[in-house]
């Protein structure tokens, strides 16, 4: 029997009650022969919580302390997950990231893991003991700072942990069954999936599937490690996320398309009347990229014949809103642009696939789903096994629903179950 890590995510460790449970399934796999790590988020929406109470001290909080103040979130559920595990009569030691060997760079509120050197977690391990590692954060190697990985991040942590110990297996533990082809929340019918590719997991995560942060799956693929995404409330196989389809495995088949995934955390910068002229979109992206601001999709508009000028929008998480704008108002007179307009009310409806390649009607059978539920695409972006577009943030459940069922995905079977979180 060998290492497995797994992690508890924050509706699985949402109270006292929460932690036993987590406690219990934890021991279990101790008493199975197994050597356990378990990486653990923050319990229930304390993140969430201490961001809201920041953002009252400070409108934008110093990202060093608000690293701080997220990673107490992770060290309460550590200690108290292994206070719960020795009241079950096994052995367990709590570690913050730092003590884990989690390194990473120094950008706050989204570091990069450079490395892991994870010598206390062994020798805790090979002394008998179960290890609890603290989710979602990091030292930074050339600060010493406390850094945080992004939100969603103890999956990054828990991946990355088994790619340094040669784990046999990551086991995501969350409030629902597996991956389906789409929200539970949202989708009544959708359906487990059993299996599903690590291109296909990728794209979905990208897309704002947040069962799985894309970064953990990225780490996932690069390392060749096998995860395993199920509920830590009940006992059901969940679903197998890896690099090849598992061989003999009888429940697996490869779909067509994967499933829709949603996202309602963007918005839209539009910058107004830009010169049609070679150097203008390198100049607004070197700003944004300047201030640390990944974006997503990007659309000009065709210019205008008598101005010359042109419209460029482009899609941001809505928490780095404010920072662009000032950025780019900064930069104005430099660029060149005639004014700025900001739209928080946007959401993305993305349909994942690797058939996508070769069914060349799923394009058109996408874009007929939408205009049969009356909804209004205002930008669209591809790859080889997605397309995304953008809509009114009022429109997206309906349309999430409208493509599930036109693209043959809905469930004839029970209800998915939603075991637990608030879905925040
Ligand atoms: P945790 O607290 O365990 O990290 P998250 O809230 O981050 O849990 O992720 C689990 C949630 O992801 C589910 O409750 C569900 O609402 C949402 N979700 C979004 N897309 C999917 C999908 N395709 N399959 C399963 N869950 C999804
Ligand atoms: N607690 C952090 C968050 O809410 C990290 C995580 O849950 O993965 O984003
Ligand atoms: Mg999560």
């Amino acid at each position: 029997m060998g290492l497995v890590v797994q992690k508890y995510g924050g509706s699985s460790v949402a109270d006292a009650e929460g932690i036993k449970r987590v406690a219990k399934r934890i021991v279990e796999a101790k008493k199975n022969g197994h050597q356990v790590v378990a990486v653990v988020s923050a319990m229930g929406d304390t993140t969430d919580e201490l961001i809201d109470l920041a953002e009252q001290v400070s409108p934008i909080p110093a990202g060093r302390e608000l690293d701080m103040l997220l990673t107490a979130g992770e060290r309460i559920s550590m200690a108290l997950l292994a206070m719960a595990i020795k009241n079950l009569g096994h052995s367990a030691q709590s570690f913050t990231g730092s003590q884990a060997g989690v390194i990473t760079d120094s950008v706050h509120n989204k570091a990069r893991i450079i490395d892991v050197t994870p010598g206390r977690i062994r020798d805790s391990l090979n002394e008998g003991n179960i290890a609890i590692v603290a989710g979602f954060q990091g030292v930074s190697q050339d600060t010493k700072d406390i850094t945080t990985l992004g939100r969603g991040g103890s999956d990054t942590t828990a991946v990355a942990l088994a790619a340094a110990l040669d784990a046999e297996v990551c086991e995501i533990y969350t409030d629902v069954d597996g991956v389906f082809t789409a929200d539970p929340r949202v989708v009544k019918k959708a359906r487990k999936i059993d299996w599903i590719s690590s291109e296909d997991m990728l794209e979905l995560a990208a897309s704002g599937s947040k069962v799985l942060l894309h970064r953990c799956v990225e780490y996932a693929r690069r390392y060749n490690i096998p995860i395993h995404v199920r509920s830590s409330f009940s006992g059901l196989r969940g679903t197998w996320v890896s690099n090849e389809k598992p061989e003999g495995d009888a429940q697996v088949e490869h779909a067509i398309i994967s499933g829709v995934a949603h996202d309602v955390s963007e918005a839209k910068v539009t910058v107004v009347g830009v010169p049609d002229k070679p150097g203008e979109a390198a100049a607004i992206f070197r700003t944004i990229s300047d201030a640390e601001i990944n974006i997503d999709m990007i659309v000009q508009n065709v210019s205008a014949a008598a101005t010359g000028l042109t419209d460029i929008s482009f899609t941001l998480p809505k928490t780095e809103g404010r920072k662009a704008i000032d950025a780019l108002e900064k930069s104005k007179a430099g660029i060149g642009f005639e004014s700025l307009r900001y739209d928080d009310q946007i959401g993305k409806i993305s349909l994942v696939g690797a058939g996508m390649k070769t069914n060349p009607g799923v394009t058109a059978d996408f874009f007929t789903a939408l205009s049969d539920a009356g909804v209004n695409i205002e930008l669209i972006s591809t790859s080889e096994i997605r397309i995304s577009v953008v809509t009114r943030a009022d429109d997206v459940n309906e349309a999430v629903r409208a493509v599930h069922t036109a693209f043959g995905l809905d469930s004839d079977s029970d209800e998915a179950v939603v075991y637990g979180g608030t879905g925040r």
